[in-house]
């Protein structure tokens, strides 16, 4: 971007452009991995009831540690998990990636490790704090190599080591006990394990949130937006030992979860049953929409989450991209040649994306 010579804008910033797909109308929008379906009518009443109500004390500040909205989330993951968490090993903020900000701003004093291509956001952070980032490699399909990841870990002593499972761009899970081997090399250099989770609810691997207990140095990021189906919402949250939520609060903007933030969450974790009914449909359409691309001669790399990457394709990435929105389809040019990634949608939107497809290849 060309900044003006008057702005003080600080200089590791100044070759920066703002992140975020981008945001055009689309019959089918299938670029942000977002949950395709929206909240019964029911539920959106039971959302408007709670938000009417605390609309009376909006006067007030909010409850600024959302201790109701983290023991409902404390309880969902131990409903999953099996595990005995609290309010006090929660987190909860603004999307996910106010968690990743704030891990940043209380511990990233050195050096950050992470594995690329992963969520890009993770180095973003990195840079807009002024935090030291390190490109850790993968495998050539993308898949984590746990000895390198561990070598790496060990060689560059970071502070904090990211891994994203299910792994965004490229969908692939890492086992728990690749990540039981993450966390030990973590700990030998006194660094944190940061396990971004945001797909959980796709994948059939183990949580990282059960090595918490025995290992207080890994932290696991989870969010309300994918899965959930509450990404219009922006809530997101960190599942750790109770000394990193207490950190939490020390880099915490106060009051920083709005009352009707607070209160939209509580609702929709009352009702995950709903919310979450999407997943199995999602991960049921995730295999038909494989299949209808490897009938179409391509290439997908394997997805635990609720999108896919794929490759194969005669075009360059970002023309293949153009021409399908040109038909209407919005998928993600996630900035790796020859792939593109697609986000499972409803059964239209899939049927739509593979038949714009089918006549561009
Ligand atoms: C989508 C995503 C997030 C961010 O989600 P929020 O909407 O900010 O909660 C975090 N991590 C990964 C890997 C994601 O793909």
């Amino acid at each position: 971007m060309a900044w003006p010579s008057w702005l003080p804008l600080r200089e590791n910033l100044r070759p920066l452009s703002p992140y975020g797909a981008p945001q055009v109308p689309a019959r089918a929008s299938l670029n942000t991995n977002e949950n395709p379906y929206s909240p019964s009518s029911a539920l959106q009443k039971a959302i408007t009831d709670a938000v009417a109500k605390v609309a009376s004390d909006l006067n007030r500040y909010p409850d600024r540690d959302a201790t109701v909205l983290r023991t409902k989330l404390a309880d969902y993951i131990n409903e999953q998990s099996a595990t005995k968490f609290s309010a006090d090993n929660v987190w909860a903020a603004n999307g996910s990636n106010e968690i990743i900000q704030s891990i940043f701003l209380a511990f990233a004093e050195g050096s950050v490790l992470g594995f690329t291509p992963s969520y890009s956001m993770h180095p973003l952070i990195a840079k807009v704090t002024g935090t030291a980032w390190i490109d850790g490699k993968r495998n050539a399909d993308f898949s984590l190599n746990t000895a390198d990841a561990v070598a790496e870990i060990q060689k560059y002593k970071p502070v904090l080591t990211f891994i994203t499972t299910p792994n965004n761009p490229t969908g692939g899970a890492v086992t728990i006990e690749a990540i039981q081997m993450l966390a030990d090399a973590a700990k030998s250099v006194g660094g944190l394990l940061v396990v971004d989770e945001a797909y959980a609810e796709f994948s059939q691997e183990i949580s990282a949130v059960t090595l918490i207990a025995n290992n207080p140095h890994v932290i696991v990021i989870r969010t309300m937006s994918k899965a959930f189906a509450f990404a219009g919402a922006r809530v997101g949250y960190l599942v750790s030992d109770a000394a990193v939520k207490d950190a939490m609060m020390i880099v915490r903007l106060p009051y920083h979860l709005s009352a009707l933030t607070q209160a939209a969450a509580e609702v929709a974790i009352d009702h995950r049953a709903e919310l979450l009914g999407g997943v199995s449909t999602l991960i049921a359409a995730r295999s038909t929409v494989v299949q209808a691309l490897h009938d179409l001669g391509l290439t997908t790399i394997p997805s635990s989450a609720n999108f896919v990457l794929f490759t194969g394709f005669k075009q360059d990435a970002p023309q293949l991209w153009a021409a399908l929105l040109e038909k209407g389809v919005l998928i993600r040019d996630v900035g790796l040649s020859g792939y593109l990634r697609v986000t499972i949608g409803n059964e239209a939107e899939n049927n739509l994306f593979i038949s714009a497809l089918k006549e561009l290849i």
